[in-house]
């Protein structure tokens, strides 16, 4: 694919330091020839001290196929040794002080049994808080059952077959943190308390903590075919769907989507900058009510919000008039200063901070 810099007011060489700062911030997989070349292009439009915002601020650029949710990019990555080994060594005395605080006063009881099955669902609860604050990221099962450690590891994503390694490594794993909750011989685990705790899993070739990968695998390409791309401001995370990346898209022609959702995080950051944050959230609500008074907002979208007015003005600022443009041709510099200078002069200020 051509790397174009058409519709971009500015932007710099891929052995710039610009370039290799927007690279750093790309999580894609599996992307065609020159997708990669052409987001970084795209990125440099901003100013170096914006990209190195972004940097510090751990915003994450991802590209999403169809077919991929974010667990396909490498946003995921694999947990090393020194991590599975934090796991287990931090997570089974904090496993065990759960099963001790929900069932230690249950013990002796003569419905004891009774009684942990109806706690169960509490103590499970209990271990997914413990193992969220700590980041470590286990995760507990409700089981009565005596299980198949083979069959389990398959279940949740490991090859005893082709890769003996990993499988043996978690299996060893999984005995050392239930070593509290049950007995394993011959390759069963018994659980004498009715819940097993799952270390990690993996997911493609990669280990994964068994908590948050759910959470990766809820950001879905095929979701962002619509909406293009998404802003994530909390999670510090712009997704894009890989149609939007080439100049032009077949979607989004010249109009740079990218420029858009990094605009989101252009005006989520100003909240918190020293030089912005007593003053961008007022001033962003006044523009649009002026925006809207006046109709000086140049696209629908930007009529939308206060938040999708500055997406759209950062996208509009960053970008020049493309003839033959089909979509939003209107969003560009030159126009945004025409028809709405206030905010022009905003952007202006802000994007050279
Ligand atoms: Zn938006």
């Amino acid at each position: 694919m051509q790397i174009s810099t058409r519709s971009l007011v500015q932007s710099r060489p891929l052995n710039s330091p610009e370039a290799a700062l927007a690279k750093s911030m790309i999580e894609a997989s599996r992307l065609p020839d020159g997708y990669e070349a052409q987001l970084q292009t795209d990125m440099t439009a901003f100013p170096k001290r914006w990209l190195e915002r972004f940097k510090e601020n751990d915003v994450s650029v991802a590209v999403l196929k169809d077919d991929q949710t974010l667990a396909d990019t490498p946003i995921l990555h694999s947990l090393q040794e020194e991590q599975i080994s934090e796991i287990v060594s931090k997570g089974k005395p904090l496993v065990e002080q759960a099963v001790e605080e929900i069932y230690g006063p249950l013990r002796g009881q003569p419905d004891e049994d009774y009684q942990k099955y109806q706690a169960a669902g509490l103590l499970q609860e209990k271990i997914h808080d413990l193992s969220n604050t700590t980041n470590l990221g286990f995760t507990a099962e409700v089981s009565r059952e005596p299980l198949d450690l083979r069959y389990l590891g398959e279940k949740l994503g490991f090859d005893p077959e082709y890769d003996p390694e990993s499988f043996e490594r978690w299996k060893s794993a999984f005995s050392d943190i239930n070593s509290g909750l049950g007995q394993i011989q011959e390759g069963m685990f018994k659980p004498k308390d009715g819940i097993y705790v799952v270390p990690y899993l993996m997911y493609r070739g990669k280990t994964a903590r068994a908590l948050s990968l759910p959470s990766y695998q809820q950001f879905k390409g095929l979701d962002f075919q619509n909406n293009l791309g998404g802003n994530y401001p909390e999670n510090r995370l712009v997704i894009l769907h890989d149609s939007v990346v080439p100049n032009p898209s077949p979607r989004a022609g010249n109009h740079r989507v990218a420029l858009h959702e990094l605009g989101h995080m252009l005006d989520w950051i100003c909240k918190e900058l020293p030089e912005t944050k007593d003053t961008h959230e007022q001033k962003v609500n006044d523009l649009y009510k002026l925006g809207m008074q006046r109709s000086s907002l140049i696209t629908d979208r930007a009529r939308d919000s206060a938040g999708e007015m500055m997406a759209e003005a950062v996208e509009a600022y960053l970008t020049t008039e493309e003839p033959g443009n089909f979509y939003k041709p209107e969003n560009h510099r030159e126009n945004l200063q025409k028809s709405f200078p206030e905010l022009y002069t905003y952007v202006d200020y802000l994007i050279n901070l």
